[in-house]
This record gives C-alpha cells, structure tokens and sequence, in this order.
C-alpha cells in the first residue's frame, strides 16, 4: 500500500493463537541511497517479505539499508535472511543492538518468559542474531528520503526508535504507537515494559509535525494524525 511518495506499507500476515494479524512493514524509497527496508516481519517470513517488496516494485538485493526499530521477535525476524540476500547494511538504536546483535538476551528469549509461553520457543529457535552495521541515537540524521530523524521512544522497550521523515511528516512509529481502522491508539500496555516512559515518548512525538503516521500494529492513520497523536499523549499523561 502506497503512503505517499516516499513510503509503502508492506502488510505481512501472522498467525497467532489462531488469529490473524497483520504486520505492517515500512518501505521508504529514496532514489540515492536506494529502498530502505523499516522492521523484519517474523522468523520465516523472507519470501513474504519478497513477495511484498516486489509488489512495489524493489528487488530484496537492492536494499540500501535495513533498519529495526527494536529487539521484538516480529521487528528482526527475518533481518538474518533479508540481510544475507542483499548488501543492506542494518542500523538499530545503540540500546536495542545488544539484543539484535546476540551480545544480551531479548526480552522474548528471557527464560521466565518461555516458561510462561513455551509456544514462544520454536519460533525463537529459528532466531540468528544479526551484526548491526551502524548504532542510531536520538537526534541521529538520515540521508533518506529527503532527510530523516531518529527520535529515541523508550518504554515498549528501553530504546526503541521510530523514524520521522521530515518531507513528507510521516512518522514510522514501530510498537510506540498502535492503531485500529484509522483511530491511533497509545502503545500495547500488555506487551509495554514501561507504560509511564512510553506516555512521555509519546507526548515527544506530538510535538513533531506529522501528517501519517504508520504503526507496525494497525497500519496507516492519515486522517488528522497530528491531532489524534496530541489526544493520544494527554490520554497517556493523564
Ligand atoms: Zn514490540
């Protein structure tokens, strides 16, 4: 699903407790520096994935670059894959590469977790952790899509990012944000480690001026984004 001129959504399927959902993936063309691929998709997902990039018309070996917005097993699925078929480098914030790169444990992979959750476990076994090119910070700039800002959201986890591309004020919120037909929502509380320092993510976020908004959960929200994001964030304050 085309965004705008910069930005597809590539929608990925995912089976879970007999349910379907759906993963939105961001692709951000940029003419220079090549198709920039936003999060991963699941363990196993590299011919969806495909298949989805060739929808909009990009090749997995032309990637430029990857970039995952944190350490979730549905973000980095198939980075291992994806980054293997292409020359994309992979950039992460500085927090989240630990857990990307196999030096810390993500959180999903955390035995008390698996304990709780032993479906978890084959899927996390087909998991290769993946060497991160280039650690982002917040303020970090982009040359991508007519220039893009890495703006640090902890709280879903302690350093996810989300990407704001300035040109065309869409905002690549990963798991900061959610959203349901349209109406954008605060960030998972069930799947939040720390639900006080996503509300103060969000409320940095507002102060951005957004057009869209793409969350990882829920898809595109074009219609006043930028308002639904300040009533999101005085939802989240209060
Ligand atoms: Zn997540």
């Amino acid at each position: 699903m085309r965004v705008n001129d910069d930005v597809h959504v590539l929608e990925l399927p995912m089976l879970r407790d007999g349910q379907t959902f759906i993963l939105n993936l961001s692709l951000v063309l940029d003419p220079e520096g090549g198709p920039t691929l936003v999060d991963a998709g699941l363990p196993g997902q590299e011919e969806a994935i495909a298949a989805a990039l060739a929808e909009a018309g990009v090749a997995v070996r032309d990637l430029g670059r990857i970039v995952l917005t944190h350490q979730d097993i549905d973000h980095v699925g198939s980075l291992h894959g994806l980054a293997r078929q292409s020359c994309a480098r992979v950039l992460a914030g500085a927090v989240e590469a630990p857990f990307i790169d196999g030096r810390a444990r993500p959180r999903f992979a955390r035995p008390e977790l698996l304990e709780q959750r032993p479906e978890f476990r084959a899927v996390i076994e087909r998991l290769q952790p993946t060497p991160v090119d280039e650690e982002l910070q917040d303020g970090s700039r982009l040359d991508l899509a007519g220039g893009t800002r890495v703006v640090f959201t902890p709280g879903h986890t302690p350093g996810h990012i989300c990407l704001f591309l300035e040109r065309t004020g869409t905002l690549v919120a990963g798991d900061a944000l959610t959203a349901s037909e349209g109406r954008l929502n605060g960030p998972n509380p069930g799947a939040t480690m720390d639900m006080d320092a996503a509300g103060r993510s969000v409320g940095r976020l507002a102060e951005l001026d957004v057009r869209a908004v793409v969350c990882y959960h829920g898809g595109v929200v074009a219609d006043d984004a930028s308002g639904q994001l300040r009533r999101v964030a005085q939802e989240l304050a209060t």
